[in-house]
């Protein structure tokens, strides 16, 4: 038997990424493929550098796509910035945070490690004590916004407090972009990495970063070659560099980078601003539904994500059996919880594209009725209602 064409189901996606893709994106990477030493690819890629740098807020010259997903954007911090026998401290407040240490170690280089509760940020005290403690360390990184418990840390404070103890810093805003505030230069970020699926709503494999002058300056004085060829910086920086010379590196996934390039075109559009307030628009309508319900929130409200929704499971409910209800009856993905979270929360995203007023109004109906179904300790049926009051407010 002949296998045909794969066509998927048409789902809504609310879960931890990927996002809802506007159709203008799958728009654009449906046009014709070419060359990507052409010129008129080169000046695309030219301007989405250009985009990129107002979505992260920054003046960086290197600031571009890299050709994987948000996995090697973090790998690609760590092999350039830290060398063999080097101290870093790692800030780890979930799942993310813990492959920060993986990849510090990989490199050779030591972590020193500062453990949070999950659904907690970061202590700014503990890493002050920390580098105070550890005077030879030399870099200093954290997630801005943990996806694995919904948390956000004070990305700005942490930085000046890496700054003032001559470290460097690696920041995760894999989550953050478009949806958070984040504001590389005003907050002298030196290394940050994002992805394409979350906030942004392109589809998964891309993974925007941006490197401060002082990241570039310990780059090109490294002692030690980068371990991974694919993920150096110094030889990515001539095709992704703007002297007008691009040398072959690697093939760019080129249609993949048109919807990217559409991705940052729509941001523009909206302004980033307007993007994060819309994040925390909808979540606040999610709240009221949410907890209308009878059910509670597992972050507390001062460093609650609006666009990462971990929300505890009630008493005695297969989590399990409710997701695979949504996703097969209402076509409707929400995301489980991670590790020590397994079975605790769900994880619903309101991220990006998906970040709507009828996903809002539609998750909470498709919910309320699942959980209603089976017998689940819930306030029926005053969901939606509690949202909409809180969207007429
Ligand atoms: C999703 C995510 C990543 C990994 O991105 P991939 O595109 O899945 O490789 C890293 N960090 C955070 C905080 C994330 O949410």
């Amino acid at each position: 038997m002949a296998i045909g064409s794969f066509h998927p189901p048409v789902r809504t996606l609310m879960g931890p990424g990927p996002s809802d893709v506007n159709p203008r994106i799958l728009e654009a990477m449906s046009r014709p493929t070419i060359g990507h030493l052409d010129p008129a690819f080169v000046t695309m890629m030219e301007e989405s550098k250009e985009l990129l740098k107002y979505a992260f807020q920054t003046e960086n010259k290197l600031t571009m796509p890299v050709s994987a997903p948000g996995s090697a954007g973090m790998e690609m911090c760590f092999v350039n910035l830290v060398e063999p026998g080097e101290k870093v401290v790692v800030c780890q407040n979930g799942v993310f945070g813990m492959r920060m240490k993986e990849n510090v170690e990989r490199c050779g280089a030591t972590a020193i490690m500062i453990e949070e509760d999950w659904g907690k940020p970061v202590d700014p005290a503990r890493l002050e004590a920390t580098l105070a403690e550890h005077p030879d360390a030399n870099l200093v990184a954290f997630v801005h916004a943990e996806t694995s418990t919904g948390a956000i840390s004070d990305a700005k404070t942490l930085v000046s407090i890496a700054h003032q103890h001559n470290c460097l810093t690696i920041v995760d805003a894999v989550t953050s972009l478009a949806g958070s505030e984040l504001k590389v230069d005003e907050w002298e970020i030196d290394a940050i990495y994002s992805g394409s699926q979350k906030c942004i709503s392109c589809a998964p494999g891309i993974s925007p970063v941006s490197f401060s002058e002082r990241a570039i300056h310990k780059i090109t004085n490294r002692k030690t070659k980068v371990q991974s060829w694919f993920l150096d910086l110094n030889l990515v920086m001539g095709y992704w560099g703007s002297d007008g010379q691009r040398s072959y590196h690697h093939t760019a996934p080129v249609n993949s980078l048109y919807g990217f390039h559409e991705a940052l075109v729509i941001l523009q559009e909206e302004g980033l601003e307007n993007s994060w307030a819309r994040h925390q628009y909808n979540h606040n309508a999610l709240k009221a539904g949410v907890e209308a319900m009878g059910l509670s929130f597992f972050v507390d409200e001062a460093y609650r994500l609006p666009q990462l929704n971990a929300v505890t499971i009630p008493e005695g409910i297969d989590e399990a059996a409710v997701r695979s209800t949504l996703l097969n009856s209402y076509n409707l993905e929400i995301g489980a919880g991670l590790g020590p979270m397994a079975g605790k929360i769900w994880r619903i995203g309101l991220m990006g594209f998906a970040s709507t007023e009828t996903n809002v109004l539609n998750c909470l109906g498709a919910l309320d009725a699942v959980l209603s179904d089976m017998g689940a300790d819930i306030q029926s049926s005053k969901a939606v209602s509690a949202a909409k009051a809180a969207y007429a407010a």
